[in-house]
């Protein structure tokens, strides 16, 4: 059981555990930096507290001031969200050391996959497909033997690596040393590990990912997949469940794949299986031990609540559905909605002045803004997701562009008319899946600043 749970995070995910902790009676506790006093999902909790100050460092990464919250709450579960702690080794084994649940897997395999080059190895022994690449971590010396094997052109990749950042593309033999060098370089100052590895770069991947639920005791289901092709350096944008247009005899042994290698490590809690996907092959790239931010479209095809199964496993519930009871419907689309200048794509904090979200049958708006709710500047300028679902892919995408119109946010700049008119209003996105390439493709073709919403 869970009694009062602490929501280590902000924003609208924060609101989005809330919900599920009150569908399953779940008190809640809400923290917030002095940067953050007016955040919403902090009307709706038991208990809020203040961590600190408006710097990351000082308040939602700092892990001694969250667990002296629990205490002093008398929280007995933290649930980490997206982002800051969540994939953090240490706090998830600091959290349980204190004799609190973590809601999320063993520390144990979140170090497994947060180690890039450990994680793939993983899956290479529980029968997952991966990119063909290097044979544990590149060094200097080692480098061009490896390079050998793999052919050109080639993608230099940090083992601690995330949020697209570290990657290096390496079109010839005569460069392969010094981007090594550049590479391991930059990793250490960035991730505070130099470890390198190297994989063939795909030149025209899509990025499709399995999204998982484990018992933590050897049992394993996959909520099917989701199509995460439309990125802007390399950060998502729009996200599609299913993913389209994969013949069921392609999709069904990933599925499989990723069932049985969480089944095989007892995998506990939310996973996401990330593979890059390309003429007809599925290649692993890495695994998530967390709840994604496009959560929200397995849940629309699946009719299953993943942050409530999150808690419930937590809780010692193990899962609530067998395998064959779970059935995806119909096609959903989530837009990522930034606070963010058009035209340079700078997130662009400031005050909301009119806010209106649509809604309707299908139509889903997961967001912590109210009118006069002023952004700050410290953190992610994701301030909303629109999901919309419909019986088919082109329905959605229909929907979508309906929400769209219906979506009024005033007083801040925001990326709505690239959902809109770069993307939706799009003859190739509609007719069919688009590779990892196709967005700043298109954006590079149109040069042109994108028009606001009036
Ligand atoms: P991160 O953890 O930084 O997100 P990933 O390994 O998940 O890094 O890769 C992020 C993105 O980079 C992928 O979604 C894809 O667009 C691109 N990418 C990664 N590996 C390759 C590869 N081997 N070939 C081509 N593109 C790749």
């Amino acid at each position: 059981m869970i009694k009062k749970l602490l929501i280590a995070n902000r924003g609208e995910i924060a609101l989005r555990i809330v919900r599920a902790c009150k569908q399953l009676g779940i008190e809640t506790v809400g923290v917030y930096s002095t940067a953050d006093a007016n955040l919403m999902h902090l009307r709706f909790v038991d208990e809020a507290v203040c961590i600190g100050k408006p710097n990351a460092n000082q308040s939602y990464l700092d892990i001694n001031t969250l667990l002296t919250a629990a205490e002093i709450t008398g929280a007995d579960a933290i649930h980490p969200g997206y982002g800051f702690l969540s994939e953090n080794a240490e706090f998830a084994e600091q959290v349980e050391q204190a004799g609190l649940t973590f809601v999320g897997p063993h520390a144990d395999h979140i170090r497994l996959m947060g180690n890039k080059v450990s994680a793939i190895n993983a899956m290479k022994k529980a029968g997952v497909p991966t990119v063909p690449g290097s044979v544990g971590p590149v060094t200097l010396h080692n480098a061009e033997e490896q390079a050998r094997d793999i052919g050109f052109p080639l993608l230099i990749k940090a083992a601690s690596g995330g949020g697209g950042r570290g990657m290096r593309i390496v079109e010839h033999f005569d460069q392969l040393v010094g981007q090594v060098q550049a590479a391991k370089q930059e990793a250490e100052l960035w991730f505070g590990d130099d470890t390198v590895y190297m994989e063939r770069y795909l030149k025209n991947p899509r990025h499709v990912e399995v999204q998982v639920l484990g018992d933590g005791n050897g049992n394993a289901i996959h909520l099917y997949d989701r199509d995460c092709s439309l990125q802007r350096r390399h950060q998502k944008v729009l996200e599609e469940a299913p993913a389209p247009d994969i013949p069921d005899d392609v999709r069904e042994p990933i599925l499989m794949a990723c069932v049985k290698a969480s089944e095989d490590i007892n995998y506990r809690g939310a996973g996401t299986f990330e593979f890059l996907y390309e003429d007809g092959q599925f290649f692993f790239i890495e695994m998530n031990t967390r709840v994604q931010v496009e959560h929200p479209v397995t849940e629309m095809i699946t009719g299953i609540d993943v942050v409530v199964e999150q808690l419930k496993i937590a809780a010692g519930y193990g899962l609530s559905y067998r395998q064959n009871e779970i059935v995806a419907h119909g096609h959903a689309i989530e837009c990522r909605i930034n606070a963010e200048d058009s035209a340079t794509f700078m997130p662009c904090p400031g005050t909301v002045d009119q806010f209106f979200t649509p809604n309707g049958s299908g139509v889903r708006f997961d967001s912590h803004l109210y009118p006069g709710y002023e952004i700050p500047s410290y953190y992610d300028s994701l301030i909303g997701k629109l999901i919309c679902y419909g019986q088919t892919r082109q329905q959605a995408i229909a929907k979508t562009l309906q929400a769209l119109d219906e979506l009024i946010i005033t007083g801040i700049k925001t990326n709505m008319a690239l959902h809109r008119d770069v993307i939706l209003a799009d003859e190739d996105f509609t007719r069919e899946a688009q590779n990892i390439h196709y967005l700043e493709d298109k954006l590079l073709k149109k040069n042109a600043p994108v028009k606001e919403k009036a």
